[in-house]
């Protein structure tokens, strides 16, 4: 036998037991590639920095090797508001797990150590400051046999990264501390830049780098100008009746007001922000995770704590200040696996709010002027929203035929002819205009309104007027803010913005450069064949077995104290809609539902679904 078969084989025996605790416990059917990489760098003791996606299933690959290694496992997590949902989520799957934050009362705390000493739990979940300063806890987890440690979102480590925790920056002192434990790093953040400093700060020893595909294939990417939010929201809101959605905006004044009126309008919808009285954050999270409530209008403040797997659409009302925070937050969608939609509504002048924003912070650097530029370059290219988002994280998608889940390869965008004339037209207006107008007003008058400012300004006896009569309002808003967005025009003015021409808007008056323009595709062209959402995984499902099951979970939910998403994810309730499972042994068969839930949670699922009468009554 070579020495290379040796080591094929012996992987293959790791991964075995892994597979099937998997399979017993979660019910999964396999194990993704990436995950047996991450897992079988746990068990062979190899430090390791993992890199997958939102809902690429990272949790798995810390949490199942914890089942066949002695000793206990480590979890560092700076998601305090979610180590208690975790924790359940793990019991009512038949692990013993526990957490040490400062949300526990003392007694609380006292009866976790106790458990610590006498080996009760394969997982304990940790705030990274207390892991560091508690050192009765390290001797604790010496005597217990400490397995592992696991550090969950270690991007909070490095400054370079969207959400920078200091205490993070000594857990490299616990390396010391253990010498002899593997250190396992997990995050969704992919720059070379942070991946660098979490691997340095964490003093990981040669780490197995394991970096996946950052794509979501189930997420549908759109970008809208933002010039009729509330319709445009309302579009969004009705393509997903009763179902999860996060809307993300700029200023705490506009949640307030897309919050409100999103309630009067009758949609089970609550603000979220840092103004808010802690309490009152505290309850409209819980209302969201509780599935009491439907949509959130947040500020970025909402998030890290928020772990309610079907959300169904994501929509920035406003740009973000990169495209790691977009990628970010509107990964918040789908992170069960099912389609969903990330919508982001902006108009160039979020990134003039921005730069005036970052450059009064301290340390205004290059640095987050290019992450900006990175922001610019997302929603203004005329592209694959999938590859551009691979692309900025160093990455190549192979689409053949586009992605078929973003607008650009869906068609609902497109490139117009006779492009360069119509920028030209629109140049010689803010000329005729003397660079002291804003967009309304050049959009009057290239349409050849008849408005009172028109005519007292005089503005309708200029060669300009009328000069884009037939084109309709939002579209010609879209060119002018496409020649913003590259450079050929820009806006000047905080309160009342005028457009002024630049250096580079000469050579295309000149006709010495072409310009692209695209607009959103008029109704009649646009192509039907295509899907709008992905929906296959609605095929066969029974959708009001579905939504039956859905009020069961919230009640079962409700019972024991646990967010519904810890009795089931939503893929296992549509499985279950779809399969009608008549047995255990049939239930067992559904990817999600492993034995401890079958036992526990099965015979009252089976009961519904025979005693659920079809629509037809
Ligand atoms: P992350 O922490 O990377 O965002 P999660 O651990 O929350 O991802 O997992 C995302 C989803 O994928 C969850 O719904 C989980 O049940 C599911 N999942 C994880 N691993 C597997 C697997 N091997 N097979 C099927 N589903 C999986
Ligand atoms: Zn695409």
């Amino acid at each position: 036998m070579t020495a290379d078969s040796q080591i094929r084989q012996t992987d293959d025996t790791s991964l075995g037991p892994l597979r099937e605790v998997v399979r017993r416990v979660w019910g999964h059917p396999d194990l993704r590639p990436m995950q047996a990489a991450a897992m079988q760098a746990v068990r062979g003791r190899r430090d390791s920095l993992v890199v997958l996606p939102t809902g690429g299933g990272k949790s798995l690959c810390f949490q199942a090797p914890a089942l066949l290694t002695d000793g206990i496992a480590v979890i560092v997590s700076p998601l305090i508001a979610l180590m208690k949902d975790q924790v359940d989520a793990l019991t009512t799957l038949g692990v013993p797990a526990a957490f040490l934050n400062s949300s526990l009362s003392l007694e609380a705390r006292r009866e976790v150590r106790r458990g610590v000493a006498e080996r009760r739990y394969r997982l304990l979940y940790v705030a990274p400051e207390r892991l560091i300063t508690d050192h009765r806890l390290h001797d604790l987890l010496d005597a217990a046999g400490l397995s592992y440690v696991a550090v969950d979102e270690a991007h909070c480590i490095s400054q370079w990264g969207h959400d920078f925790r200091p205490e993070y920056r000594q857990l490299g002192s616990l390396r010391q501390r253990f010498p002899n434990v593997s250190f396992h790093a997990f995050t969704a953040t992919a720059t070379e830049q942070v991946r660098a400093d979490v691997v340095a700060q964490l003093g990981l020893r040669d780490p197995e780098l394991l970096v996946g595909s950052v794509d979501r294939p189930n997420l549908v990417y759109r970008v809208r100008y933002k010039d009729r939010i509330r319709a445009q929201i309302r579009d969004v809101l009705e393509r997903h009746p009763d179902e999860a959605g996060i809307i993300y905006c700029l200023s705490r004044r506009e949640v307030e007001r897309l919050a409100s009126w999103l309630h009067d309008e009758g949609w089970r919808a609550v603000p979220y922000h840092a103004g808010l009285e802690d309490e009152e954050r505290r309850a409209h999270q819980e209302a969201f995770r509780d599935e009491r409530v439907d949509v959130v209008v947040a500020t970025v403040a909402f998030g890290m704590g928020i772990d309610r797997s079907n959300v169904r659409f994501v929509v920035h009302v406003g740009a973000p200040r990169s495209l790691e925070h977009y990628q970010q937050e509107s990964g918040r969608a789908g992170r069960d696996g099912l389609e969903a939609e990330c919508l982001l509504l902006y108009t160039p002048g979020d990134f003039a709010f921005w730069q005036r924003l970052l450059e009064q912070e301290e340390g205004w650097t290059e640095s987050y002027a290019s992450q900006l530029r990175g922001m610019v370059a997302y929603a203004s290219q005329t592209r694959c929203r999938h590859q551009a988002i691979a692309m900025h994280f160093g990455q190549r998608l192979d689409y053949e035929d586009g992605c078929g889940a973003c607008d650009w390869c869906l068609g609902e965008l497109e490139m117009i002819d006779g492009a360069t004339v119509v920028a030209q037209k629109i140049l010689s207006c803010v000329a005729r205009l003397e660079q002291r107008w804003g967009i309304g007003q050049t959009i009057d008058v290239l349409r050849g309104r008849d408005t009172e400012k028109v005519r007292q300004q005089r503005h309708d006896r200029l060669s300009t007027h009328g000069l884009l009569a037939d084109v309709p309002v939002a579209e010609l808003r879209g060119y002018i803010e496409q020649l913003v967005d590259r450079g050929f025009l820009r806006q000047s003015g905080e309160r009342y913005p005028v457009l002024k021409l630049t250096q580079d808007s000469m050579p295309v008056l000149k006709g010495e450069i072409d310009v692209d323009l695209f607009r959103q595709r008029r109704p009649e062209k646009r192509r039907t064949a295509r899907r709008q959402v992905p929906t296959e995984s609605w095929e066969g499902v029974d959708r009001e077995l579905f939504d039956a099951l859905r009020e069961w979970r919230r009640e079962v939910a409700i019972e024991r104290g646990v967010p519904p998403y810890v009795i089931f994810h939503d893929t296992v309730l549509r499985a279950l809609a779809r399969d009608r499972p008549t047995d255990r042994g049939a239930m067992l068969e559904i990817p999600g539902i492993g034995e401890k839930k079958a036992a526990d949670l099965g015979p009252d699922v089976l009961r519904r679904i025979a005693s659920f009468r079809g629509p037809e009554g």
